[in-house]
């Protein structure tokens, strides 16, 4: 009798390894957020790769859509960066686990010096981040910015207790997230 030949099946050669898998989870998170000009999402995972921690740029929590703004004018009742909640705060406060040191965060936007005093005070070691913040066109704006980030610089860099680095896409890999109206089907490119 003809012995019939064994079709051999491959393993998939092409999966996402981890920081592709954390960051685009992270950029999934951002498309959570309200917010008509910057979506930020964040995302803790801890040692063993659990994740541990998602968030995104909101409003406080109980508040509904029209009690706070989302402009940036210079008066309280006009101005969102009085209110929102950024992402890396976002997700310390809803991790489920009491102790996050020894965590990694994935972030889509480089952090503000505020959320780098609340990822090193959560005891997070690590920090990977996919894009540094726009720089305005405006010189003032673009020193504030510039201050902020050489803040979050120096709190990081400060006996070295978290290590920042810059996600580096590998194979080309790329988050831009696609919403396609009307269906409000989210699609990833890889
Ligand atoms: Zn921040």
């Amino acid at each position: 009798m003809e012995e019939q030949a064994k079709e051999t099946i491959e393993k998939r050669s092409w999966n996402l390894d981890w920081d592709e898998y954390f960051m685009a989870l992270a950029f999934l998170s951002a498309q959570r957020s309200k917010d008509p000009k910057t979506q930020v999402g964040a995302c803790i995972v801890n040692k063993d790769n659990r994740i541990v921690g998602m968030g995104y740029n909101d409003m406080p929590n109980y508040s509904k859509d029209e009690d706070f703004p989302w402009e940036e004018a210079q008066t309280a009742e006009g101005n969102k960066h009085l209110y929102v909640c950024h992402a890396e705060l976002n997700a310390v406060v809803n991790k489920i686990q009491a102790d996050v040191g020894e965590c990694r965060m994935f972030v889509t936007l480089f952090p503000c010096n505020e959320c780098a005093k609340i990822i090193i005070q959560s005891g997070i070691k690590e920090v990977i981040y996919y894009n540094k913040p726009d720089i305005p066109e405006d010189d003032k704006k673009k020193q504030q910015k510039e201050e902020i980030r050489k803040a979050t610089e120096k709190m990081f860099g400060y006996k070295d207790i978290v290590n920042l680095r810059p996600y580096k896409p590998k194979r080309g890999t790329d988050f831009k997230i696609e919403r396609k109206d009307p269906e409000c089907r989210a699609e990833i490119s890889l």
